[in-house]
């Protein structure tokens, strides 16, 4: 449970940050809050020999809420999301989320830019953001570009980042006022990854659904975006039977493996069950 040797780095800006990384190379990796890394280096999992703490970075610490414009930096923490009142009005399902991920003592130290850019398929913000269509920005080299939260994720691990990229923030337009939403997560015990979960974002006007967002945690190599499963909800009432149509889309979708939550046809059916709650709760949230 001993790390092996590595050299420690502490930059004090991004711009400082952008080129260590570059000169650094591939034997250089990113610690943030250190909550998934740290574990994975005393296990030997992760072996960098350079360490490039971002912890300096107080720019990378700001939560900006402009109208609908939401930018968050990705050294946030989880704690520090919970306790914004003006990210809170704007995407609720933000907070809401971050009060289900592991327990205090993480969530003050762990980071969401830690938490999307990891690429573990039990993260529980990358499906968020994805239900909310977030943009990631990635700073290297060569300056700034942006990549789409949908687009982000091609495996376990495996993310769009290329080697020496930081992420630095994360971009939201916020869903109109009176939007429904809900994280809705079936865990095991607290500070457990999801055996299943679910987030949705809809919108409804004159008694119909005009706009839905559904998107699942820990049930395949990424988190999922569930496109059909919206959809099924637009135009409806979200009554019985659409909401039965959006559960079967977003079960057509998962494929979560057999593990210690349990067999697979278990975790589908807690996939379905998680859907329907979302959907329900977001349902009854919206004005
Ligand atoms: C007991 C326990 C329970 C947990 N339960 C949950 C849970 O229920 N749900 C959940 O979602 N998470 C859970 N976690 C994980 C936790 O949320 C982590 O904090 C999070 O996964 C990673 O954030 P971090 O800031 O700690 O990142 P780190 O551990 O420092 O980094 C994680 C990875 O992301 C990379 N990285 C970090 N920041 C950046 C960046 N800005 N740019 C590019 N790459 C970056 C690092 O190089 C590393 O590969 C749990 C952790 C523990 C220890």
């Amino acid at each position: 449970m001993i790390p092996g040797a590595f050299d420690y780095h502490r930059p004090s800006s991004l711009a400082d940050a952008v080129k260590l990384m570059g000169s650094l190379g591939d034997d250089a990796t990113i610690l943030a809050g250190g909550h998934s890394l740290i574990p994975m280096m005393k296990l030997r999992m992760a072996t960098p020999e350079h360490l490039v703490d971002l912890g300096g970075l107080g720019e990378l610490r700001r939560i900006e809420v402009n109208g609908s414009a939401v930018s968050i930096g990705a050294m946030v923490t989880q704690a520090q999301v919970i306790a914004s009142t003006p990210l809170a009005a704007a995407v609720p399902i933000l907070m809401e989320t971050s009060t289900q991920i592991a327990d205090p003592q993480v969530r003050n130290l762990g980071t969401i830019g830690g938490n999307v850019a990891n690429g573990d398929p039990g993260n529980d913000m990358p499906a968020v953001m994805q239900a909310l269509d977030a943009t990631y920005v990635l700073s290297g080299p060569n300056g700034a570009r942006e990549v789409k939260a949908r687009e982000f994720y091609s495996g376990s691990y495996a993310t769009a980042r290329a080697p020496g990229e930081i992420l630095s923030a994360i971009r939201i337009i916020a869903p109109p006022a009176g939007h429904g939403y809900t994280y809705e997560k079936q865990k095991r015990k607290i500070g457990d990854y999801a055996t299943a979960a679910a987030a949705v974002i809809l919108t409804m006007s004159g008694g119909r659904c005009t706009a839905a967002s559904i998107a699942l945690t820990n049930v395949g190599e990424t988190a999922l975006w569930a496109r059909e499963a919206g959809a099924a909800l637009v135009g409806t009432p979200v009554d019985d039977q659409a909401i039965k149509a959006a559960v079967a889309a977003a079960k057509a979708i998962a494929t979560p493996s057999a593990d210690g939550r349990g067999p697979i046809d278990f975790r589908l059916q807690v996939t379905g069950v998680m859907v329907r709650r979302a959907i329900e709760k977001a349902r009854s949230r919206a004005r």
